[in-house]
């Protein structure tokens, strides 16, 4: 396990106190490794949403099993087809799905067949109802399909184009969402082997912040951090430890530092790490733990303390509200994908015309509270949610995505594209 000291001279132009929002990617990336795959364990699929495969789903067979038709029509052999004159064949029986159809196709026949009906194998093409003439006369029936309507191979479902028996259908590391629990179902297994969940335990700190409950008083505010960061932990599937408020006390958050990085992979902690603190929590961290203590060129969100205590990996975040969220949606969710030994992307940042002028200052990167809506013509409009102060959490409420102004980025015109990242699912 590389030090923190290692991991910071390993990255150019490493500054604490003037890190960039990409240096503090690097660093994370380094700095976090996702759990052992010897501690997986199954699960039922009922109880696998949200969990990562630790292994790799070998599909037992394939889907579909069979040839099988695409459409209600009449199954025939296709090399049988003119290109200048109709073809006329009898129809010998009939196909239903969920069972073989018993009996030879001979030239000449063909199959009134059933959608999902399996596809003799003499057989390659089906003709739908409506594209042909039907004559039943007597005992016999007859088709007669035009010229140039099809191709051999025209709705056939063949067997294993969905997946093939033996192959991969999903890969360690994949999350799994309700599609690729409906993947896992339709080759008919009942468990998934997966990791086990990341235990993550979080408190507050601040003599100020009053746990839900507590008499109101001057000066003092109710904790909403720990119900942002329970909120965007349990929609990531973790396990979380809620360890209340804990008091500016060396005690205290000394017990609560010890008690979090005995049971959890990670720790989160909001307020206490900016300049000019009661150095309280600063200084605990220092104590027990390899801790470096950031100042990040972004907005909102610039102090941070990022290490390890024991075990577990430390992410100490600002006190500010929307700052938590911004941080955890930046940096941490990253990292704790990263953990879960998730192998999942970011989701691609969308490009949205705004529909205002942004303030921004180069050499930073911003996330402001947007709001995304379609215009008319397609395109992506977004406009802000207003006051863009780092407490006012009703931001996060009312946006629905962070305008991400890059480190780069200076001023944006009315009509200028921004990227945007949406808030879907994670917030
Ligand atoms: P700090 O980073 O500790 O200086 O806190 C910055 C601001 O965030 C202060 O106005 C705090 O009152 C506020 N704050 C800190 N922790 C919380 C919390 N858990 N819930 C709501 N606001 C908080
Ligand atoms: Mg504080």
């Amino acid at each position: 396990m590389k030090s923190l000291d290692d991991i910071a001279a390993a990255l150019q132009g490493y500054d604490p106190n003037a890190l960039s929002v990409n240096q503090v990617h690097a660093f994370l990336a380094e700095l976090v490794q996702p759990v052992s795959a010897d501690e997986s364990q199954d699960a039922f699929l009922f109880a696998a949403l949200g969990r990562v495969l630790a292994q790799d789903v070998v599909s037992p067979i394939s889907v579909p099993a069979h040839n099988n038709s695409a459409m209600d029509g009449f199954a025939f052999d296709a090399a049988q087809l003119h290109t200048d004159q109709p073809l006329m064949l009898r129809v010998v029986g009939t196909a239903l799905a969920g069972k073989a159809w018993q009996g030879k196709v001979n030239a000449g026949e063909c199959l009134k067949i059933m959608t999902g009906a399996i596809l003799p194998d003499n057989l390659d093409t089906v003709v739908p109802q409506e594209f042909c003439q039907v004559v039943a006369s007597h005992d016999v029936t007859t088709i007669t399909i035009p010229p140039n309507i099809l191709k051999a191979g025209d709705n056939r479902r063949l067997m294993g184009e969905d997946l093939m028996q033996g192959q991969a259908a999903l890969q360690a590391g994949q999350h799994l969402t309700p599609a690729a629990l409906g993947l896992v179902a339709s080759l008919g297994l009942p468990d998934v082997r997966v990791h086990r969940r990341l235990r993550v335990a979080y408190f507050s700190t601040g003599d100020e912040v009053l746990s839900l409950g507590e008499a109101p008083r001057e000066g003092a505010v109710f904790d909403s951090n720990r119900y942002t960061v329970f909120g965007m932990l349990t929609r990531m599937g973790c396990e979380v430890m809620d360890m209340g408020v804990v008091r500016d006390d060396p005690v205290l958050l000394e017990a609560a530092f010890a008690k979090a990085a005995l049971e959890a992979d990670a720790i989160i902690t909001s307020g206490g790490v900016s300049v000019g603190e009661a150095d309280f929590t600063k200084a605990m961290m220092k104590k027990l733990g390899d801790v470096a203590f950031w100042k990040i060129a972004m907005r909102p969100g610039r102090p941070m303390a990022v290490g390890r205590i024991g075990k577990s990996v430390l992410f100490g975040l600002p006190g500010n509200p929307v700052a938590v969220m911004v941080t955890f949606l930046a940096f941490v969710r990253p990292a704790l994908l990263r953990m879960m030994g998730s192998t999942a992307q970011p989701a691609p940042l969308l490009r949205a015309k705004s529909l205002e002028p942004l303030r921004k200052k180069a050499g930073r990167t911003e996330y402001q509270r947007g709001f995304v809506s379609s215009a008319a013509d397609g395109t992506l409009h977004v406009r802000t949610t207003g006051n863009q102060g780092s407490g006012v959490l009703s931001s996060m409420v009312q946006g629905n995505g962070l305008i991400v102004l890059h480190h780069a980025q200076g001023n944006v015109a009315v009509g200028d594209e921004v990227d945007v990242m949406m808030f879907e699912g994670a917030i």
